[in-house]
Parts: structure tokens; sequence; C-alpha cells
């Protein structure tokens, strides 16, 4: 088991310190607790989207600040293919699609087929585009 020190001796030794260094205690402290309340929200963006049974994720990064997940889905067209089976087999893309909070709201919007970071196939595709 890890060395931890008790809420007891920490409080004890806190007490020890000058005004201004509790000051800068209780800044530094502040910021560690946004942080982990950030993350922890990061990942409950996660776990909305994978529930969703109109979307099989294909894969996930984190980019300025935003969760971009590629994701196969149904159009919701009855007559549409992507109707009938596995999602992540008859749903249309994959396409990427951003994910972030605004104010707690979750938000998210259609990227499209490239991810907004460059990517090798990027190219490719546009030196296909300018030889047809
Ligand atoms: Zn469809």
């Amino acid at each position: 088991m890890p060395r931890r020190p008790s809420l007891d001796s920490l409080q004890a030794s806190l007490r020890r310190l000058r005004l201004e260094e509790k000051q800068q205690i209780l800044d530094w402290l502040a910021q560690e607790i946004k942080a982990e309340i950030e993350l922890a929200e990061s990942s409950m963006i996660v776990n909305t989207t994978i529930t969703s049974s109109n979307a099989a994720i294909v894969e996930q990064q984190h980019y300025e600040g935003k969760t971009y997940q590629l994701e196969k889905r149904r159009c919701g067209k009855i007559e549409c293919i992507c109707m009938n089976g596995e999602i992540s087999e008859v749903g249309h893309g994959p396409y990427w699609y951003a994910y972030w909070r605004e104010s707690g709201r979750l938000k998210n919007i259609y990227v499209g087929k490239r991810a907004p970071w460059g990517t090798t196939n990027r190219k490719r595709q546009l030196t296909q585009a300018s030889n047809s």
C-alpha cells in the first residue's frame, strides 16, 4: 500500500504554514479540484455517446478541448438499408462528430469524413481530386 498521509497529519502541517502560504495552498487546491471535475465530465461525455443506440463508435480522439468520435450512424429513414442489422456494418459513415460542454450542456456537431487535425489520408484524397 502506498504511503498516504492522513488528513489529520496534513491539517496539522498546514496549520503551521504562514498566511500567504495557506493562500497559495488554497489556490492550488481549487485548481486541482477544477481539473479533476473537468476530467470526470469529459469521461461522462464518452459514456453518454457510447450508450446511444443510433451510433457505433469506430475511433475516439481528444483534440483542442473537444472529444472527437468517428461514428457510423443510422439516418432514421425507415426504407434505408442502415435500419436493418448492426450499426457498425450498415450504418452511414464513418464520419467525425465533435462533442463538448458549454455551460454544462453537451453539444455536438457533424465534422465530416476528415478529422480537423492533419492526416496522410487527406493528402492522398487531395491528390486524387486534382487528377480527376
Ligand atoms: Zn440510412
